[in-house]
């Protein structure tokens, strides 16, 4: 049984007062870490405060991108020792909007992959078709390859404790979320492909979150589907309300 991951992804969202004011306000009122992994995945300015704030409580803590080198001379990067240091258990990489907007490809992803597990963390690795790519009916084929480079020379151990989030770039923001029976569908052609690349034990292992306008209103639907085991949530993760109301309804 794969324990379901609810994260939510501020994006470049909140000051650090706002930041600390949300950890304040859910820190004491989020479910289990037995039943449901709560993660908050925040800027890189305010890491430092939510972690302080979430030390012994049920928030977990999520960077949103980092480097692949641990130090040197990469001015403006985010070192993942670092952020490893600062008790960061998660760092989101390959997001459609870093690779879009900051040209990230498949094997620089796969290099933080690495190096985020080299520093004890978990890496949340994004896949994801756009629009064009949808409609040509090409999205299985665009999710294998994204997949089978970004988890490239990475250990059957350490793609099983992993977490990949399917998210279609004409879902995310849009208010047009992806039909949970696609989502299923998809999360499933990851799951597959992991079983290719990996084997059957470690496919049943890796969690799968479902992302694109994902509310408390529809994760229902997404969470009761056999290949979604959690959901990346950008808009409405914002507000305390409706992240711990995402958890409720889990
Ligand atoms: P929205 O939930 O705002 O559509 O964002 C999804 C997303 O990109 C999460 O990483």
């Amino acid at each position: 049984m794969r324990k379901p991951i609810i994260a939510g992804n501020w994006k470049m969202n909140k000051t650090a007062a706002e930041a600390k004011a949300f950890a304040q306000a859910v820190k004491n009122n989020l479910p289990s870490n037995d039943k449901v992994d709560s993660v908050v995945g925040s800027p890189a300015l305010f890491l430092e405060t939510l972690v302080a704030e979430a030390k012994g409580t049920d928030l977990q803590i999520a960077a949103q991108n980092c480097y692949w080198e641990n130090a040197g001379a990469f001015t403006g990067e985010t070192s993942p020792a670092a952020l490893a240091d600062l008790g960061v258990q998660y760092v989101i990489i390959g997001h459609s909007e870093r690779r879009d907007y900051f040209h990230e490809t498949d094997e620089e992803i796969n290099k933080k992959a690495k190096a985020i597990f080299a520093n004890g963390m978990t890496p949340i690795l994004c896949c994801g078709e756009s629009l064009e790519t949808y409609e040509a009916g090409q999205t299985a084929a665009w999710i294998e390859g994204q997949i089978t480079k970004g988890l490239a020379d990475l250990s059957a151990e350490q793609v099983a404790s992993m977490v990949i989030a399917y998210e279609p770039i004409w879902a995310i923001g849009t208010g047009k979320s992806a039909d949970a029976n696609i989502a299923d569908e998809i999360c499933g052609v990851v799951r597959k492909t992991v079983e290719k690349l990996y084997g059957g034990e470690v496919a049943q292992k890796v969690r799968i979150q479902y992302g694109g306008s994902v509310k408390p209103e529809n994760i229902a639907e997404y969470m009761a589907k056999e290949n979604v085991d959690g959901a990346l949530v950008g808009g409405a993760s914002l507000q305390p309300d409706s992240f711990l109301a995402l958890l409720e309804a889990v």
